[in-house]
């Protein structure tokens, strides 16, 4: 339970409070303009879009990259990076049965051994005609169905099979029958028919999904992107976690400091949220004990190394046998992120939260995964590694959480609380929508 005891120093009043320095945080006050504090738990601002400089490397928590749609959030990143930026046509792949193949998987079967293109294909063509039948259209997201139904619905039992469901059990750890659908709309590209069978046979060189070209700053990681923004804000305050929140009051404490506020937006975690508000309603207390999410630990590994992977970003792994679900490659967004002759990487593993991996097992079978995979030679020397670790990674869209979101922001609307970002909106998204979101909620502050 949150407790004011203690609390000596009067810390003043602010018309709107900020939780939390990370692109969202920074954002909402930079959007703003004035009247506004910002506080932030760590010693440097940007959350997860931190970048960690060791050695000649620059790691980011895992490549955070720019995947940019609206004309405002170009022209704003722009703004900031200036000249620093480069734009990058997406090469990823999928290694799988031995192979690399181009992502999508369900576009691009064309170098997986025979029996398991035959397996996709038929499994497509059976789902397409029963879909028919129950006049089922695939491309309907059904709001009320499962993950696993849906991949079963949309793309057959062979795609299921080699690719969906091992992947997504990988990446979300947990089964595809607790997934909702919620969340797959931008994230899963869905070919044609046709599209499917002529990346069967060929190379594709059409591309699909959301991200098929990005942008990455040139030199700094996207720290650079963070570095600039907070140089125009001006009222930030490191190394002040915030432990409570009273409503009634209007007033948060961090440190020995009471801080009275108009207005509070809130970045950080929403468990996080509930967990400092004083006197939280019960209902809400267990609208609360409803959410779930996972855990990301973020392997950076930077190797002298002959064999560059040149030119893939990065790489999904389906397959159990392999720990992780993804490794990127940071010296093919950016030369400038290595030192001459060493390439770099990130490989990223879920884990339910609770369940965190002993840092030097991970690394080893990391190790061994990405020479397993071709991806690193044992003879390569590696002089960089780290783990990272992001306890808050992929917010769990099961059936429990819409509900439960219902009773939150029933309750954080009346209190007048804006929840907002990945985390404070509890959803699956990225940094363009963190920046437009809080864009709209600064927006909304300035008009009354
Ligand atoms: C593995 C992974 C890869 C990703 N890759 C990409 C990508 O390539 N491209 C992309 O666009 N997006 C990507 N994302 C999503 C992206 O990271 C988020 O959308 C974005 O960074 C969220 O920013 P935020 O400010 O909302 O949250 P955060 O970055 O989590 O910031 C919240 C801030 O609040 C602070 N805080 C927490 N508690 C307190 C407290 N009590 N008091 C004060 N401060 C507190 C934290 O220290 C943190 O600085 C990825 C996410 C993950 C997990």
């Amino acid at each position: 339970m949150p407790s004011n005891r203690n609390i000596s120093q009067p810390g003043g009043k602010v018309n709107t409070l900020i939780l939390g320095a990370g692109i969202t945080g920074l954002s909402c006050a930079y959007h703003l303009g004035k009247d506004y504090l910002v506080l932030e738990k760590e010693s440097k601002a940007g959350g997860l879009c931190r970048s960690v400089k060791t050695g000649g490397f620059t790691f980011d928590y895992s490549g955070h990259l720019l995947h940019l749609h609206s004309d405002y959030a170009k022209k704003f990143i722009f703004s900031f990076l200036g000249k620093n930026i480069v734009k990058i046509e997406r090469n990823s792949r999928i290694y799988s049965k031995e192979v690399l193949t181009r992502y999508p998987f369900q576009a691009n079967l064309y170098g997986l051994p025979p029996d398991v293109i035959q397996e996709c294909i038929s499994g497509l063509l059976e789902a397409k005609r029963s879909a028919k039948k129950t006049e089922a259209v695939s491309r309907h997201v059904n709001r009320h169905g499962t993950f696993r139904d849906w991949v079963l619905k949309t793309f057959g039992r062979g795609f299921a099979k080699h690719f969906f469901f091992p992947y997504n059990t990988k990446l979300w750890t947990v089964s595809p029958e607790r997934l909702t659908t919620d969340w797959i709309n931008i994230f899963i590209p869905q070919p044609d028919v046709k599209d499917v069978i002529d990346g069967a046979f060929r190379e594709q060189d059409k591309t699909f999904g959301y991200n098929a070209s990005f942008y990455y700053p040139e030199k700094g990681g996207i720290q650079a992107l963070i570095d600039s923004l907070s140089g125009k804000i001006s009222n930030i305050r490191m190394n002040s976690p915030v432990t409570s929140i009273n409503l009634k009051e209007r007033f948060a404490i961090t440190g020995d400091r009471k801080i009275y506020f108009k207005h509070l937006v809130s970045t950080i975690p929403l468990p996080e949220l509930l967990g400092i508000i004083e006197n939280l309603p019960e209902k809400v207390r267990s609208a609360g004990k409803m959410l779930s999410w996972n855990s990301v630990d973020c392997v950076n590994v930077g190797v002298k190394m002959k064999n560059l992977k040149e030119g893939i970003h990065w790489i999904y792994y389906p397959e159990k046998t392999f720990p992780f679900y993804r490794t990127g490659f940071y010296h093919n967004f950016t030369r400038y992120s290595v030192p001459s002759g060493t390439g770099s990487m990130y490989v990223e593993t879920a884990y339910q939260p609770g369940s965190k991996p002993e840092k030097n097992m991970l690394l080893n079978k990391t190790l061994s995964g990405l020479v397993k995979s071709r991806v690193i030679d044992k003879k390569d020397k590696v002089i960089e590694s780290q783990v990272l670790s992001i306890p808050y990674a992929y917010v769990i869209y099961d059936k429990n959480r819409s509900k439960a979101l219902e009773t939150i922001n029933a309750f954080l609307k009346n209190s007048h609380i804006r929840s907002i970002g990945r985390y404070g909106a509890w959803k699956y998204s990225y940094i363009e929508e963190s920046i437009l979101d809080a864009k709209a909620a600064a927006e909304n502050i300035l008009k009354q």
